[in-house]
């Protein structure tokens, strides 16, 4: 299990919360799952695609 962290833009700060606790503004996920899934399996095909002669 993940824990779900956000970081607020305007202060830098992270967070479990969708909301900063200090300037009140709506945080973001850091790290957007969907990217990095879709760069992993990019990489994982054009190993597969060397190997597999
Ligand atoms: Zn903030």
């Amino acid at each position: 299990m993940r824990p779900k962290i956000f970081r607020c833009e305007s202060c830098k700060r992270y967070t479990l919360l969708n909301t900063c606790k200090v300037c009140r503004k709506k945080t973001e996920n850091p790290k957007p799952a969907k990217y990095s899934a879709d760069d992993k399996f990019g990489k994982y095909r054009r190993i597969a695609k060397k190997t597999n002669k």
